[in-house]
């Protein structure tokens, strides 16, 4: 046999050893890799990696390295399947470290070879061990960009001895992490949903790629040295595994269920790269985004999209409700889908998504609760079947208003037509052997998103749903969440593979869908990146606290629509909104590690803002530009949260106390990196859309402005920004009376455009040119229905967008 150091090759293909990364010289004990920002040192002997450091802030990210792991560990031949296999309720995070079987790691290797290689643009060492005992060779890479502030490992494993042997691998795996001395106050992100940073880094978080994380990456990051380290596992495949953080600074990625390697057989792992880098755990968001965006073709929003900035889930009313409506109300009450439009003239919601519109309330109004699953979703009879609809969703649309259906991804009544003939066994989602997955829905059960009927059925029902209803969009409820499913019926080829079931199941929807109409929308409840190339947002539910939520930076065009988060959340990370007060009344999930309700935090729904009026302002800053990577900071009221978004022809800051508690008098907002070019701030107040200036200045290259709102943006026009435009004074009038639109502009720096189009579908057939400044008298139509109208200002200002109220002329 050959000794490790006998074997060693060096490839060196170019000498430009300042340009491509210092290698360590060979013959030594290690081989370190390393470029002006990190380095990584391997162990010949073994291959373990013996040294993580950030070489811009001198720290030493790994402070034991003799724990097993660095960069992996084998599972061969396994014994014990873990809980996270086994029990369909886990969430702890935590993952056995033993499984039974013989547990492979570079400390217990031997280095057979070692290349080394370097160009003008990486470094390269390729590592191959062999474990003795059971013949598994591996074949770890290293590549290190010279510019980058990130490593790249492939590891490969053969087996070359002459039994088959099963592997569960957990690369990468690494222990003893500590960012500073102390990794007791490193924070971490709790990656589910949309993703909650600031929790405790080392203790058990993530899980389930699809479930506990929704993307493929994790983070930790230490504030106080502004420092961090990210794990992005780059797999376009989204095999099943486990992405989590542990005690003990252990960040890993365990590729669960194993491989089976036949004698000769190899298996590769994903790409994984680790990021070491200053700032916060923003920097790995933003490297996966970029790797994300290569590997993922995302499902482009229809340009109507960008017009919604509020949204709800309503009901129907029930059987019992129209029954009585037809009784004491039938000229003006709802007792047909035609008078769609009377269930959204009082509230300012753009798109509303509709469910208990399906025959089975009618049928089976017993069963009708929390969730709404007949599995046909056929057009109610009481209310005029689908061609009433059609006309309800033509009036809607006439009115400026857009609407969805809900669809249940899983539920099913047990009595459903679609089950007639049928054996449900067979549909049934198993979350553990013999077992069907129960969300304790009256009379129903789950259904597997794997299993193709279904698939089929729902993308049938969803295209039949927009071919009767000319509808705007279809929300998968229950959907997207890893949930594994042990149907032998489905023959599925592991039980776990819940992430690719859900990319299937999304896309035969979607393709359903793109059949009658390519501008309609697909969300899901739960945000996951696999499905974004189908699906255009998802429900955002759990606070994300004083941070951004994660996915707005790693996947930011995955849309957000805020269900439980009041309007200053949903400002502060750029979601579609989804009321019109200011704050928070639903905390959940304490029980998945969130935090509860703050004590400071204000009780009730608190003061209704405009911010859905005044998010319209700026959609090249929310919908379409980037998030500053550092937040604007108050030092002198702790209580006050901001983000920066950077647009073409502006900057905006939006920021407020969370729960929209008043502001004691002036506060001075830091704004880090401000051009020079931009010299005026102009504050707008989200309660009273009044504009100010905000008195920005500059010293020692620090940037500052005064905010005197609750809750406001702030607005930091380039040279060339066009002006705003203040529409002040009550937009609201009787039924053949008039509305005067008095249009002064808020200069911001560029030229002063002379004509606006004006559009307020309902109440203006087709849109209206206009001088401006000066004003606009509207007459309302005697016959218009009272309630909200969405009026639209374009043209050469920043768009504005005002709701006009009817009101009731008796
Ligand atoms: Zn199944």
């Amino acid at each position: 046999m050959l000794t490790g150091v006998a074997c060693l090759a060096i490839v060196c293909v170019a000498i430009v050893a300042v340009l491509a990364g210092e290698m360590g010289e060979p013959g030594g004990d290690s081989v370190r890799l390393a470029n002006s920002r990190l380095a990584l040192t391997f162990d010949r002997q073994t291959g373990a990696l013996l040294s993580l450091m950030n070489l811009q802030t001198g720290d030493e990210y790994l402070k034991d390295p003799k724990l097993p792991g660095n960069p992996f560990v084998l599972h061969v031949d396994p014994t014990v399947i873990p809980q996270a296999a086994r029990d369909p309720g886990w969430w702890s995070a935590e993952v056995e470290e033993d499984l039974g079987g013989l547990m492979v790691s570079p400390g217990g290797c031997r280095v057979i070879s070692l290349k080394q290689q370097s160009s003008r643009s990486a470094a390269t060492v390729t590592i191959e061990s062999e474990h003795a005992k059971t013949g598994l060779r591996q074949t770890l890479t290293i590549t290190l960009p010279t510019q980058a502030e990130y490593a790249d490992l492939t590891l490969r494993v053969t087996n070359t001895g002459s039994l088959q042997r099963t592997v569960v691998t957990a690369f990468p795996h690494l222990r003893g992490l500590s960012l500073g001395p102390d990794r007791e106050t490193n924070l971490g992100i709790m990656m589910a949903s949309y993703g909650t940073p600031g929790v405790r880094a080392w203790a058990n978080s993530g899980g389930w790629y699809g479930r506990e994380t929704s993307m493929q990456w994790q983070a930790a990051y230490e504030p106080r040295l502004d420092e961090g380290i990210g794990m992005i596992i780059m797999d376009p495949e989204c095999a099943s595994k486990l992405i989590r953080r542990g005690p003990g600074g252990l960040l890993s990625t365990l590729h669960y269920p194993g491989t089976i390697l036949a004698p000769g057989a190899s298996h590769v792992y994903p790409t994984a790269r680790l990021v070491v880098h200053r700032g916060t755990w923003r920097v790995t968001a933003q490297r996966y985004s970029d790797w994300y965006a290569r590997a993922f073709r995302v499902r482009k929003p229809p340009s109507w999209l960008k017009d919604v900035d509020l949204y709800y889930g309503g009901w129907i009313p029930s059987a019992d409700q129209v029954a009585r409506a037809k009784r004491e109300s039938p000229s003006d009450g709802f007792t047909s889908f035609e008078r769609m439009p009377l269930l959204y003239r009082d509230g300012p919601y753009d798109l509303i998504e509709w469910a208990m519109y399906n025959q089975g309330v009618v049928d089976e109004p017993e069963s009708y609760g929390p969730y709404m699953g007949d599995g046909l979703y056929l057009f109610r009879s009481d209310l005029g079947g689908p061609a009433a609809m059609r006309e309800g969703v033509r009036r809607l649309h006439a009115m400026g208003r857009r609407i969805m259906f809900y669809v249940a991804g899983n539920s099913l009544l047990r009595s459903s037509a679609l089950l007639k003939g049928q054996r449900p066994e067979d549909w049934m989602l198993m979350d553990r052997p013999g077992h069907g997955y129960d969300v304790g829905y009256p009379n129903g059960f789950s259904v597997c998103p794997g299993y193709g009927p279904w698939q089929q059925h729902l993308a049938h029902t969803a295209r039949r749903i927009l071919a009767e209803t000319g509808a705007d969009g279809i929300r998968l409820d229950e959907l997207a969440g890893f949930v594994p499913c042990f149907n032998p019926a489905h023959r599925h080829s592991s039980p776990y593979d819940s992430v690719r079931w859900l990319r299937e199941l999304t896309r035969t929807v979607r393709a359903a869908m793109d059949e009658v109409n390519p501008d309609a929308i697909l969300l899901t409840e739960n945000p996951l990146d696999a499905v974004h190339e189908s699906v255009n947002g998802a429900l955002q539910m759990f606070q994300p606290g004083r941070e951004i939520d994660a996915m707005r930076i790693a996947v930011p065009t995955m849309v957000g629509m805020a269900y439980h988060p009041g309007a200053v959340e949903s400002a502060l990370n750029g979601w579609i909104g989804g009321k019109v007060t200011a704050r928070r009344v639903t905390w959940p999930w304490e029980h998945r590690g969130l935090a509860g309700k703050p004590d400071w935090y204000a009780d009730g729904p608190g003061p209704e803002l405009r911010w859905h009026e005044l998010r319209a302002s700026f959609p090249e800053a929310i919908g379409e530009g980037r998030v500053a990577t550092t937040d604007p900071s108050a030092p002198s009221d702790p209580r006050w949260v901001g983000r920066l978004w950077r647009a073409r022809r502006y900057w905006l800051l939006v920021g407020g106390t969370l729960d929209a508690a008043p502001l004691q008098g002036e506060l001075r907002v830091i704004v880090p990196g401000l051009p020079a070019r931009i010299r005026r701030a102009v504050e707008i107040d989200a309660q009273t859309l009044r504009p100010r200036d905000a008195d920005l200045r500059r010293s020692g290259g620090m940037a500052t402005i005064v905010v005197r709102s609750a809750v406001s943006a702030v607005i930091f026009p380039m040279p060339d920004c066009p002006p705003l435009m203040d529409i002040s004074g009550e937009l609201r009038a009787r039924r053949g009376g008039e509305i005067t639109l008095d249009m002064k502009p808020i200069p911001l720096g560029g030229r002063l455009p002379s004509r606006v189009r004006i559009t307020c579908p309902g109440l203006i057939d087709g849109s209206l040119t206009a001088r401006w400044p000066g004003s606009v008298r509207l007459v309302v139509p005697p016959d218009a229905m009272i309630g909200l109208y969405p009026l639209r200002v374009e043209g050469d200002s920043l768009p504005v967008k005002r709701w006009i109220r009817v009101a009731d002329d008796r």
